[in-house]
């Protein structure tokens, strides 16, 4: 084998080594999966190709193949060793480095724990054919030449070979495959103009051609409605430089899963990022509600410090404070260049005082009827088939667990005052309350043999190719809680029942958001999956905060939270209902 080109790649020496955050990088399937395709990025690739096989419920081999530079035969040699780069010579390059990784550690670590065989070819090395190394826990096997096309392919298997413990605890296949997937999406983000593609035993996830064109990459991912919500963003200073694409007001999430923050096109998870972009939304968005955000930040590499976790994730900015004032105005003025007022039925409930219009009523009991707006017929309606599927419980025979209460009124379209006998002050949330009677009933629904909404109209869920991945590997679960799901042929979704008691009472793009949480990343934390699901649906299904009651259904519920179990809290912890004792009022009054 002739090899005339120098090699790229070194041994760090231990000075550096020392000094940068060593640590495991491979802690499953999807971390290697991250790693192979940093490198491939790193290597200057235009198109990069995963796919992952599996066989008998566990991931059975990994394969990444990149056309980027490729390696020289002594450099593929190299490249196994531990702290083994071509990205950095020394500790004083890491504060002008641009790649991705820069510890050399990744193909060692890899190697030490898996079958590995390397495949490569390099653009530089005419004359040279490809190298191929095969590896395994560590040990180069064999080396020999091969007639492989240029770049690079890497195949993992058998991993976790040698590590029993860390084989156990490997999560399902297709909790890994959406992991892997979103993973890649988030590469795609950053780098459009890299061309990806991911196959599961050669079923197609996802396939961009990397255009080049960020919007693009949105719409493959997201699709077109979603896009059509964005506003560009690029501006900022010396400092600082944002650009990609945020959401109008309209278009929220629940969570922070759909907030794509990356810097120097690494993508990072940012508390300070994520609070300065919400903080620049300010009251435009709810205070449990997140922006769609599509954004890199380009800052100098000597201001951001990539070393401090060994996966990268986490990044430190160094002038933190101006940063972060700088993203908010940059966000700001992007938002205040557009007209942010929503196009009627295009979710305007997102709207800050919308959503919760808290009104104060000055009436005496004979206008409004002990001091409860009268509903209009609609909301009456709605409320009433709302308490009647929750009215179904026989009357249990021991005394209810809350005294008897007199209803004074409704306040804020969200309390309900009433007044016990003994003449202290009670204030019921109506929402926790209502969330509470719906919950037990849900959990119970076995016994009670709840039944199913058929919905007139299918609703079609536009998912990101993550999102399917997560839905997929949910839908016996969901089917069994009343979801009725088919997938509806590339990828689409079709929802075509939900449990009885959402009922009649949400619209399509209320559906979309109920399974949008269930599907959520990191949701269900601490419960289990069927609970969490119990929980959602009763927060869902329940009375809204901002609904104006009768005084009659304001009856109706507080006679159903007296019949629950735990009518104290709801699901989630919180009070469904708080006391002022007569006296406490007395003393604040100085009255006593
Ligand atoms: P690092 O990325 O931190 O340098 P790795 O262990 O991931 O460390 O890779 C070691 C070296 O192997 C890289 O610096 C690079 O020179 C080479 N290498 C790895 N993957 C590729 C690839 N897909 N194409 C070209 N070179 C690669
Ligand atoms: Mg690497």
């Amino acid at each position: 084998m002739t090899d005339r080109h120098d090699a790229r790649i070194r041994v760090l020496d231990e000075a550096t080594v020392t000094r940068i955050s060593a640590g495991e990088v491979v802690e499953r399937a999807a971390s290697v999966v991250k790693e192979l395709c940093e490198n491939a990025i790193d290597a200057g690739a235009g198109r990069i190709r995963v796919s992952i096989t599996s066989r008998a419920g566990r991931i059975a081999a990994i394969r990444v193949t990149d056309d980027g530079c490729g390696m020289i035969p002594k450099d593929a040699r190299l490249a196994f060793a531990r702290y083994a780069t071509s990205k950095i010579t020394g500790i004083e390059d890491l504060f002008s480095c641009k790649t991705l990784g820069f510890r050399g550690e990744a193909l060692a670590s890899i190697a030490s724990v898996a079958h590995v065989t390397l495949d490569t070819k390099s653009r530089e090395g005419t004359g040279i054919s490809g190298t191929r190394i095969v590896n395994r826990g560590g040990e180069i096997l064999s080396e020999s030449e091969t007639g492989s096309p240029f770049g690079t392919t890497i195949t993992v298997e058998e991993l976790f070979f040698n590590t029993p413990a860390r084989e156990k605890f490997q999560k399902s296949v297709a909790a890994e495959i959406a992991l892997i997937t979103g993973i890649i999406e988030r590469m795609v983000i950053t780098h459009p103009e890299i061309g990806f593609d991911l196959t599961h035993n050669d079923r197609r996830i996802l396939s961009v051609p990397g255009s080049g064109n960020l919007l693009d990459a949105i719409i493959h991912l997201h699709g077109l409605s979603l896009a059509r919500q964005l506003i560009r963003v690029r501006g900022g200073n010396h400092r600082v430089i944002a650009e990609g694409y945020i959401s109008r007001p309209s278009l929220t999430r629940k969570n922070q899963y759909h907030m794509y923050l990356s810097v120097n096109r690494r993508s990072i998870a940012s508390r300070t990022l994520a609070g300065a972009i919400k903080e620049a939304y300010g009251t435009l968005l709810p205070a449990d509600r997140y922006p769609v955000v599509f954004l890199d930040f380009t800052l100098a590499p000597s201001e951001v410090d990539v070393n401090v976790h060994p996966t990268k994730k986490e990044v430190r900015l160094s002038r933190e404070d101006e940063i972060r004032k700088d993203v908010i105005s940059v966000i700001k003025e992007s938002l205040a260049g557009e007209c942010l007022i929503p196009a009627a039925g295009s979710g305007s409930a997102a709207l800050p005082g919308l959503e919760y219009p808290v009104r104060f009523q000055y009436r005496t009991p004979e206008e409004g009827g002990a001091g409860v707006r009268e509903p209009i017929l609609r909301e009456r309606i709605a409320t009433e088939r709302q308490l009647r599927l929750t009215g179904v419980q026989p009357k249990s025979e021991g005394a209810s667990a809350i005294p008897d209460l007199e209803i004074i009124g409704q306040f804020g379209t969200l309390y309900i005052l009433a007044r016990t006998p003994g003449d202290d002050l009670i204030l019921i949330d109506q929402h926790a309350a209502h969330e509470r009677v719906l919950y037990e009933l849900v959990s119970e629904r076995a016994e009670r043999g709840m039944g199913i909404q058929e919905l007139i109209e299918p609703v079609v869920l536009p998912l990101s190719p993550g999102e399917r991945e997560i839905l997929a590997g949910a839908l016996p679960l969901l089917s069994e809680e009343g979801f009725g799901i088919d997938e509806f042929g590339s990828g689409t979704f079709l929802v075509r029942t939900v449990p009885v008691v959402l009922g009649k009472n949400v619209g399509p793009g209320e559906i979309r958001e109920i399974i949008s949480e269930i599907i959520a990343p990191g949701t269900g934390r601490g419960v289990d999956s069927r609970e969490q699901i119990s929980r959602i649906v009763a927060c869902r299904g329940a009375i809204k905060a901002g609904a104006d009651c009768s005084p009659d259904q304001c009856r109706q519920l507080i006679e159903q939270l007296g019949q629950t179990r735990n009518p104290f809290t709801c699901p989630h912890g919180r009070p469904t209902m708080v006391a002022f004792r007569k006296r406490t009022l007395d003393e604040l009054f100085k009255r006593i």
